[in-house]
């Protein structure tokens, strides 16, 4: 089969054979649909020190289950399923927590420690926890983000603690902090605040209808202020740029939630004498990706959707156009689909 690879910091469609059952909890699915992620982008470029030389890339994707090891209880061949980022245990001291980014037998394997789902087949390990099925009235298109980009912009709104009447400000209209945004009004907030350098990122927000405030990053603190009196009850910071973090705790109101969803390519800095009595809560990232099923139900109500994210399709044998196309935002692009 077709895979791409990364090796030595170079991507290239290589041929791979069939991945095959290694545990009796393993799934072997067959891709339909992928996407590539800003973490793939790290990867290629060695920020990630966990990632295995040589690895297909690709976390994010939806496809059909063409094989089940022996104890997968809840899945048969030919479900239509999308599949979690992180690879958990369910049983370990953090998964009973909730918190399966730690999971001690998983965590983020898929596309970084091993084989992932940019190709045309993957194995899935524990994969009654991993994959989640999708209703006759949820398409592959419609559940392709569920288990990366939405659950992390659900995550960062949950991090937030709202409360009724809660104004939260997410830094970052990319694909993340839109879902964030979306997310954030579900879970009750009253006014969302959209901050972004791109004018356009910003426009686009306003017409998606997910912030009743767009504004960019010149003199936020003030402009925040004007809206909210104190600053933002929460703050979402999923844009991980030159100063994004330090914007995040200047919006943020005294004794606010600074959830941190973004990744960085350097260390960031907390002046903690400048800011004492500010009282802030700071959560970081990475997501625990732990309500896909939620999340399918919401899309099937119709409550939530990311269809406006695929800006973009490519076939697979095209791949590599499509990272330059997400990597460079080409032509606008958020997100791309990778049609097999
Ligand atoms: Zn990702
Ligand atoms: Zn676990």
């Amino acid at each position: 089969m077709k895979a791409l690879v990364c090796e030595n910091g170079k991507i290239e469609i290589v041929e791979r054979p069939f991945p095959k059952i290694q545990k009796d909890t393993d799934a072997i699915i067959k891709v339909t649909l992928s996407s590539i992620c800003t973490s793939d982008l790290h990867i290629i470029r060695g920020c990630v020190p966990a990632a295995k030389n040589g690895v297909v890339l690709g976390h994010e994707f939806v496809g059909e289950v063409a094989e089940t090891g022996s104890s997968v209880q809840n899945f048969k061949k030919g479900d239509r399923v999308t599949v979690n980022c992180e690879t958990f245990c369910g049983e370990c001291f953090f998964c009973k927590r909730g918190f399966i980014n730690n999971c001690v037998e998983g965590g983020w394997e898929l596309g970084c420690k091993i084989d992932g789902c940019q190709a045309e087949y993957v194995r899935v390990p524990l994969a009654d926890n991993g994959l989640t099925k999708l209703p006759d009235n949820v398409s592959f298109e419609n559940a392709l983000f569920v288990g990366d980009i939405l659950s992390s912009g659900y995550w960062g709104a949950e991090l937030c603690e709202i409360k009724k009447g809660d104004t939260i400000a997410v830094i970052g209209a990319g694909p993340v902090g839109l879902c964030a945004m979306q997310c954030a009004k579900l879970l009750g907030a009253d006014k969302v605040i959209a901050i972004d350098i791109h004018e356009k990122r910003l426009k686009n927000t306003k017409n998606l209808g997910f912030a009743d405030f767009v504004m960019t990053s010149e003199n936020c603190e003030e402009k925040v202020k004007e809206i909210t009196k104190y600053g933002a009850d929460a703050v979402i910071e999923a844009a991980g740029g030159e100063n994004t973090f330090e914007l995040s705790y200047k919006i943020a109101r005294p004794n606010a939630i600074v959830a941190i969803v973004a990744m960085y390519k350097k260390n960031q800095i907390l002046p903690l004498p400048e800011m004492y009595g500010k009282n802030l809560i700071f959560k970081t990232g990475g997501v625990d990706a732990v309500h896909c099923k939620e999340l399918v139900n919401l899309i099937s109500e119709g409550r939530i959707s990311t269809d406006f994210l695929i800006t973009h399709k490519f076939a697979f044998n095209d791949i590599k156009r499509a990272y330059e196309f997400f990597e460079n935002k080409q032509g606008g692009c958020l997100k791309v689909a990778i049609e097999y």
